[in-house]
């Protein structure tokens, strides 16, 4: 049995884990988190169970209030030396549900402290806060009191994407179980990708938790995060070491991703001259077969060009002229993806796709897409298209899905 009265009299101590940003290679600020001893054996008790053993005692708000009290009285001295650093606070999402929630403690708190409302960050859990109607409260009479809003632990548990807009966050912290092997794992990745677009829209910024390595900073910043915390960059540390230099990481992240960033543009430069070749190859092989022979002489290039899942042609106004040729090794008819992608039967038209747009738009005769999913398989793939004249004097456009390899 935790003494957590006890505890909260003799003061909880706080770590700081410095939040860094990579795109300006500086310090954002830190989060606080809460460290106390057992009084009685001595050793370190963690966080969730002193919250824990803090809520069946019923001293949750005295708990929460005690750590709030040690992280602005540390952050202080930091504060002063630079007012634009930002401290991140946790708020126990039982807290909000009570009546105390909207008293004005915190901005009271703050004030005495010296601090500026607006350097601070609030932390809310946002599945397991349960009355949304105080939330939403909480949050809107803060923020008018100049307090930044911060969404934590995103992606773990419920994700209920529902909350998003009544919490109108600031910042958004995505879960390490999301962050943690970014790098090796393709749907990860996607979904940073995704929130990322979510944070843009809506005026947040991405915050990429538990960054242990290197790969996964990297990763997490190619996905498009802006603020990173882990124990990469630094572990929680007493305040006193939290300016240590951790910038070093931060310095490292940004070669590798500017090496990686030269080397994706330089591939794609790569591969645009090499589809832009290949499909110049196939247009003067075909350039004077018959119609009705097409899609017997595509297939056969098909064979020798891996990679490439599928070709059609389309006329000048972008109306697909014969059927879409796919390769063997295409996923085919009969496979389990085969309701939800086919290939375009001829006739399809295609002048709304993108490539289509683009080349009319832009007046030039190539075109390569994006990484996309294609309706004919299924797989990502880019579209490479080519206009091409033809001996009976009709252009056409050739288009070829190549599968993306990632
Ligand atoms: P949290 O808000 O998600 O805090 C981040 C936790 O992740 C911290 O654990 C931190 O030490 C850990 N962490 C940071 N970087 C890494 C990493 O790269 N890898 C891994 N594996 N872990 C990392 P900690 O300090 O044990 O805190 C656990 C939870 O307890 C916090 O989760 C927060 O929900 C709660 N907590 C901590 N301090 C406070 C506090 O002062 N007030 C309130 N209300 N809750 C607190
Ligand atoms: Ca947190
Ligand atoms: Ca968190």
């Amino acid at each position: 049995m935790i003494a957590i009265e006890k505890i909260i009299e003799s003061g909880i101590g706080v770590f700081f884990q410095p939040i860094v940003s990579v795109r300006t290679k500086s310090l954002t600020g830190f989060e606080s988190l809460a460290r106390a001893v057992d009084p009685d054996t001595g050793d370190m008790i963690p966080p969730t169970v002193l919250f824990s053993a803090a809520a069946k005692a019923g001293k949750l708000l005295e708990l929460d209030r005690a750590c709030r009290k040690s992280a602005l009285d540390a952050f202080s001295p930091f504060h002063r030396k630079n007012p634009s650093l930002l401290l991140f606070m946790n708020f126990e999402s039982a807290i909000i549900d009570m009546p105390a929630a909207g008293s004005g403690h915190l901005l009271r708190s703050v004030r005495d402290a010296g601090i500026d409302s607006r350097n601070i960050v609030i932390e809310i859990v946002e599945s397991k806060v349960n009355d949304s109607a105080a939330m939403r409260v909480f949050t809107e009479s803060h923020r008018a009191e100049g307090f930044l809003i911060a969404i934590d632990d995103m992606g773990e548990g419920h994700s209920n994407l529902n909350r998003i807009p009544l919490l109108r966050p600031d910042i958004m912290k995505i879960d390490r179980s999301i962050t943690h092997g970014i790098s090796r794992e393709y749907y990860h990745k996607k979904i940073v990708e995704a929130l990322c677009v979510l944070a843009r829209g809506t005026g947040a910024l991405l915050l990429a938790e538990g960054v242990e390595t290197e790969e996964d900073a990297v990763a997490s910043y190619e996905a498009g995060a802006d603020l990173f915390q882990g124990f990469f960059f630094s572990r929680p540390v007493p305040p006193h070491e939290a300016e240590a230099d951790f910038l070093s990481s931060v310095e490292t992240i940004s070669v590798e991703c500017r090496r990686r960033a030269a080397e994706v543009y330089r591939g794609r430069l790569t591969s645009e001259e090499k589809f832009r070749a290949v499909l110049e190859g196939l247009a003067a092989e075909i350039a004077g077969i018959p119609p009705v022979m097409l899609p017997d002489q595509l297939r056969c290039w098909l064979r020798r060009v891996p990679g490439c899942e599928c070709v059609y042609l389309l006329d000048r106004s972008g109306r697909q002229t014969g059927p879409t040729v796919c390769a063997e090794t295409a996923r085919g008819a009969g496979s389990r993806y085969s309701l939800l992608y086919h290939p375009a039967d001829s006739g399809t038209d295609h002048s709304l796709k993108e490539y289509y747009c683009m080349m009319k738009t832009l007046r030039v005769d190539s075109f390569i897409s994006e990484p996309y999913i294609s309706l004919a398989t299924g797989s990502v793939c880019r579209t490479a298209t080519l206009s091409f004249p033809r001996f009976d004097g009709d252009g056409l456009i050739l288009c070829a899905d190549f599968r993306c390899m990632e």
